[in-house]
């Protein structure tokens, strides 16, 4: 009889990225527990990660055979994966043939493997010859990448979890890292234990678990985030808690950022925020005296139709204090999927390119085009992700590949994306599970291998590069994404897809990287199987890789030097708040559930913490309208409405309600469906839509 066997892997969820141990016994029974030896958890897991042998074991929804419809009015039926594949590529070509290659796109998601980020967007760029692929990414963190590049000259995180034990200030604005980012922020709550010097500011208009460790919470209006960051950048310039060294040695436009900084008075400032001017005071003070501060966000900041300005007006404290490249110090955003950071390294999404290059280079499109020996890369960016169901909606998209990710639930105003979903000529759904709304609309659904069944590597938020082993096999005839993807392009016509495995992509991947900023080219399969995980770059064999980044003060822009920006915008250019919309509702995470629940939703014990959507109301809010604890509430915006069961605090602004954005239409009726309502107008540059903010009334039911 077979022996247990224990397996190292990386959990499938959030972009902390916590090691697990995998143990399967002789019956094929899965167990998992945190690895102790790897960095990130140090044995810790959150609760999701605790269940997910249970997701890995339970069969019961997954998609088994490719299955496909000759028209909309006919039925999914089985076939074979050849007949799939044929069907795939005989659509494909007759659909580009007669509306050329932006005719078709891929969506894609943050919790596919590098190796099949690579392939899909290897695949449109480079032989289909349209760059329309795109990613539930854009949701997350595109206004972060954008920043990124304006101050830094590049999409790099530069900073470790290690140094969080470094510092003594933490500003973390936007986030809830309590119940979204757990494992990190015990790491950050330990911290403060054994150090009750460090401070913690968070900035929210919610009051969630994160305050409870923080030392300050500026619970300001939302929207109001450039308008505090600046009057924080004010009073460091003011008060002289500025690295004056730093500032002129290593940055340029200095003075833009305190032109836009000095637009308004603290006290201006703090009525805007609806918070007080002392505390605007407190959190600059705070981060002025600090030894080492670090910038945590995500979507508060990134789902923001101003979400550029709120990144740049962010990273632009931690360039007047020189606060990075330093141990203890940086501004660091949180990824919210697994493998984002992989995506956006292979350059999935329609405006970038692989290993960093740059899609308005015509040269960098000539040196990826020759690696892959396929067509011309097009200079044209493709549709991102709002912009991918609108053509669709319009008829200017015909077909759309969706793969690991489930649009019918996670789009803003998704009522639109159903629709332009039902007018589509031609939808793949490239999926695990019957669980996802979208596979409602597919006219060929393919199985998809899930964790645990397919090998491959992915970046947590750190730049950590870990590899997955398979160790499990799929059920049914479902394969690897990466394979999925290979024979198709085969079946397509297209060389440069002979792969046997997906340890050839990643060494193709590897090479495109060589001489890059995001060198891999010295990491292999072997060393992270033998050595472990590491952050990139690692540019040679024996490289230990780089935890921290710009420690020599040597930026990626042209001129070497950090760039101060000013926000375009400092005023919120959100919809309109009027009688008949006067709240504004938010949208996030709550702790046991992930993204559209079409994996934590099967976990029983997972629903024990929140089983069902809710709305938040303050109490005053309520009162108004005669709601009380568990009333039912209809909650209306200019899109769509839904109907959930209130709860009712103080923690909550006034004016402010939150409906957690995780439950679709198949487990619950569509009652709770939190993006029938959200807006899909997207911020101007980083194209990242305007979730967290929507214009909405409450009624009783
Ligand atoms: Fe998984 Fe994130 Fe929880 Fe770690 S913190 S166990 S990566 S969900």
């Amino acid at each position: 009889m077979q022996n247990n066997t224990k397996h190292k892997t990386i959990c499938s969820y959030c972009g902390v990225g916590c090691g697990i141990i995998v143990e399967k016994d002789a019956k094929g029974v899965l167990t998992v527990e945190g690895d102790e030896d790897y960095p990130v958890n140090k044995g810790m897991l959150c609760s999701k990660g605790k269940n997910l042998n249970y997701v890995a074991q339970d069969t019961t929804d997954r998609i088994l055979y490719p299955e496909m419809r000759w028209s909309k009015n006919h039925p999914l039926q089985r076939v074979s994966w050849d007949d799939a594949f044929k069907r795939a590529a005989a659509v494909f070509k007759s659909i580009i043939d007669k509306h050329g290659p932006d005719s078709v796109g891929f969506y894609v998601s943050g919790q596919c493997l590098t190796e099949e980020y690579y392939l899909a967007n290897k695949l449109i760029k480079g032989f289909i010859g349209s760059n329309n692929i795109d990613t539930n990414s854009r949701l997350c963190m595109s206004s972060a990448v954008v920043g990124y590049k304006k101050a830094l000259g590049e999409d790099s995180v530069p900073i470790a979890y290690a140094d969080i034990e470094l510092a003594d200030c933490f500003l973390i604005a936007g986030a809830n890292p309590a119940w979204c980012h757990p494992i990190l922020f015990r790491r950050l709550e330990k911290h403060k234990e054994q150090n009750p010097n460090v401070k913690i500011i968070v900035v929210d208009p919610r009051k969630t678990q994160t305050c409870a460790s923080a030392d300050l919470h500026l619970q300001i209006l939302p929207g109001t985030d450039v308008i505090l960051f600046n009057a924080i950048a004010r009073i460091l310039i003011e008060k002289k808690k500025i690295d004056k060294n730093f500032i002129k040695k290593y940055t340029v436009n200095f003075e833009d950022c305190k032109t836009s900084a000095f637009q308004l008075t603290i006290n201006a400032a703090a009525k805007k925020c609806g918070i007080k001017a002392e505390d605007i005071k407190k959190a600059a003070l705070y981060i002025g005296n600090a030894k080492g501060f670090i910038s945590m966000w995500t979507m508060g900041l990134n789902q923001s139709v101003i979400g550029v300005s709120k990144n740049v007006s962010l990273l632009n404290i931690s360039l007047l204090t020189g606060h990075i490249g330093k141990p203890g110090s940086g501004p660091f955003s949180l990824t919210g999927q697994p493998n984002a950071m992989g995506g956006r390294e292979v350059g999935g999404m329609a405006n970038l390119l692989a290993v960093h290059k740059d899609l308005n280079n015509p040269e960098h499109r000539k040196e990826v085009s020759d690696f892959w020996g396929g067509k011309e890369i097009q200079a044209k960016p493709g549709y991102t992700a709002t912009e991918m169901f609108n053509a669709l909606d319009e008829g200017k998209l015909k077909a759309v590949w969706v793969i690991c990710t489930n649009p019918a639930v996670s789009m803003p105003n998704v009522n639109k994306v159903e629709r332009a979903l039902k007018k589509a000529s031609f939808v793949v759904v490239q999926d695990i599970s019957h669980n996802s709304e979208t596979t409602e609309f597919a006219d060929l659904l393919l199985p998809a291998a899930g964790w645990l069944e397919k090998e491959g590597t992915m970046t947590n938020s750190e730049r950590r590069i870990s590899y997955l082993p398979k160790v499990i096999d799929a059920p049914g005839e479902a394969l690897p994404d990466a394979e999925i993807l290979w024979r198709f392009a085969q079946e397509m016509g297209y060389s440069g897809f002979n792969y046997n495995n997906a340890s050839e992509v990643y060494d193709e991947y590897c090479l495109l990287t060589k001489d890059t900023s995001i060198d891999i080219s010295g990491l292999s399969y072997n060393r992270l199987k033998n050595e472990g995980s590491f952050q990139w770059p690692v540019p040679h064999n024996n490289h230990p890789g780089t935890p921290r980044l710009f420690s020599d003060f040597v930026f990626n822009t042209t001129d070497t030097k950090a760039h101060f920006n000013a926000p375009a915008e400092i005023y919120n250019q959100s919809e309109e708040i009027n009688v008949d919309y006067p709240l504004i509702l938010n949208t996030g995470r709550v702790r046991d559930q992930w993204h559209t629940r079409t994996k934590t939703g099967k976990v029983k014990r997972l629903l024990t913490h929140i089983p069902a959507p809710y709305l938040e109301m303050n109490k005053i809010d309520a009162f108004l309208r005669k709601l009380k604890e568990g009333d039912i509430a209809v909650i209306k915006s200019r899109r769509g409405e839904v109907q959930v069961k209130v709860t009712i605090n103080y923690d909550i602004r006034e004016q402010v309600v939150f409906l957690p954005m995780h439950w679709g239409k198949i487990l619950n009726n569509d009652f709770g469906r939190a993006n029938n309502l959200t807006n899909d107008i997207v911020d101007p540059v980083s194209k990242e839509p305007d979730f967290k903010y929507c214009a909405v009334q409450v009624q009783k039911y």
